[in-house]
């Protein structure tokens, strides 16, 4: 018998776990059906991100003279890269186990099933054996979805999984789907020499993001070569290439390569004995993480929301917290939101076209990042945008940043966010000098003025 049973082992199922057993929950047993860490260890966040640092660090290297620094015969192996990137896996993988050992929670691989509920006592099964708990925290994340598009079962093609394990670098590759995800690959193909295509549906790439920058985003990779459809149709798939209607023609885009990044879908698959509550394909919660279902409690990519492993994080928190009966609620605030792209791109809180779809007022702070004397020595002839949004109580809606180092300086801006903390009063901050960071509170200043 355990006190609390967590399916899945991604970011969101080991915090879990972890913090329960630690945080004295009693009992606890974490069950994967493939390895820890889940899709962000293995197939997501760390191995597109070895990748991209891979990819930066050959363009800094071929661009190094812009610096005085003079680089011959540089090579770029990508069976290396690829040979790298797992064993950055094992060794996180490796660490994900031992904290969740050393918290006490006991870990089974295989794939679990609900399979009966009797007077809120639930039996999980895996293979021939049978556990009960009286509380489950459901985190099985989500799977690739498949868009039924022409032609697709004649033709081979690659999903994020394929894409972050190829040893050999494609002639020229189609992304279809210029999203997050979509625009990481595009951007790290198309920065190894690859020939790349992206083919999105909306009017722009990166879907909810602040689209001043997303298009600045877009035009610096069409600069680099990368060729965009806005606003296309995906019509077919052959082994001649992709056909698509875009601007009122047919066109067919030649693909040695093709990449589909079109969306993720929960993974609900053993759940249905529970009659869970859905909201769309993922499973409904409330504030406190809670399904439809006593003690049962759903996070992360399961219930089709966030889709970031940072939220998955947080909603552990809260669903381990309310177990204890620490009541706690989460707050969706302030989800930073990052493209590792070159430049990255990185924003929280509301984004202009929100407030204007809302009705919110607000004044626009905007400064190019070159206002940061750190972001010039740092990236020669390189340009940026950071945008400060502030309410008429001087409150902070959003920050949105293209340049690096964004990813890791949109935290001050989420704190804020997340905490109150004015405009005014976070350009009182003492940021130190000469940081990128020291952007935020320059286009504060430009405003206040
Ligand atoms: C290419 C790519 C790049 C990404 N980059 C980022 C990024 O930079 N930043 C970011 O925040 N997010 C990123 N994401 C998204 C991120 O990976 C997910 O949001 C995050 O992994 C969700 O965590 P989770 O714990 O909800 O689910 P998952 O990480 O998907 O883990 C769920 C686990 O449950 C297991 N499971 C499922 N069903 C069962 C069952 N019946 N029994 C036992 N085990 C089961 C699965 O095998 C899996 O290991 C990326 C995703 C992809 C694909």
């Amino acid at each position: 018998m355990y006190d609390l049973i967590v399916i899945g082992g991604g970011p969101g199922g080991y915090t879990a776990a972890a913090r329960a057993a630690s945080k004295g929950v009693g009992r606890v047993l974490l069950i994967e059906k493939n390895a820890l860490g889940g899709t962000c260890l293995n197939e997501g966040c760390i191995p597109a991100k070895t990748l991209l640092h891979s990819a930066k660090l050959w363009q800094s290297v071929k661009g190094a003279s812009k610096y005085g620094v003079v680089a011959e015969a540089v090579e770029y192996k990508q069976d290396k890269v690829i040979a790298r990137k797992n064993k950055i896996v094992r060794k996180l993988v490796a660490g994900v186990k031992a904290k969740v050992t050393a918290s006490g929670a006991e870990i089974l691989l295989g794939e679990a099933s609900v399979v009966a509920v009797e007077n809120n006592l639930y039996t999980v099964q895996v293979g021939e054996e049978q556990f009960q708990t009286t509380k489950l925290i459901l985190a099985q994340g989500g799977e690739v979805s498949i868009p039924p598009i022409k032609g697709l079962d004649r033709v081979s093609y690659w999903t994020s999984r394929e894409a972050l394990s190829a040893k050999e670098l494609p002639q020229d590759l189609t992304v279809i789907g210029g999203g997050v995800i979509g625009m990481e690959f595009a951007a790290y193909f198309c920065s190894v020499g690859v020939k790349v295509n992206v083919v999105e549906m909306l009017p722009e790439i990166l879907g909810g993001l602040d689209r001043e920058i997303s298009s600045q985003l877009r035009e610096e990779y069409s600069k680099l070569g990368v060729n965009f459809y806005l606003n296309a149709k995906v019509v077919e798939v052959s082994p001649e290439g992709v056909t698509i209607e875009h601007e009122g023609e047919t066109k067919l885009l030649p693909a040695s390569q093709l990449l589909l990044s079109t969306g993720r879908r929960p993974q609900t698959k053993g759940l249905e004995v529970l009659g869970l509550e859905m909201q769309g394909r993922g499973v409904k919660v409330n504030a406190k993480m809670e399904t439809s279902a006593p003690g049962v409690y759903a996070i992360g990519d399961l219930t089709g929301f966030s889709q970031l492993a940072h939220t998955a994080i947080r909603e552990a928190g809260v669903a381990v917290d309310n177990i204890l009966g620490n009541e706690k609620e989460i707050s969706y605030r302030a989800i930073p939101a990052v493209v590792y792209c070159t430049p990255e791109v990185a924003g929280v809180g509301y984004t202009e076209e929100q407030l204007q779809k809302e009705n919110i007022p607000y004044t626009k702070a905007s400064l190019n990042m070159t206002y940061a004397g750190r972001f010039v020595v740092e990236n020669e002839q390189g340009s940026g945008l950071c945008k400060v949004l502030i309410g008429e109580k001087d409150e902070i809606l959003g920050v949105h940043m293209l340049g690096n180092t964004s990813s890791e300086i949109i935290v001050v801006a989420a704190v804020a966010i997340d905490n109150g903390i004015s405009a005014s009063r976070l350009a009182e901050v003492i940021f130190p000098h000469p940081t990128v960071a020291e952007i935020i509170k320059e286009t504060i200043d430009s405003e206040q003025k």
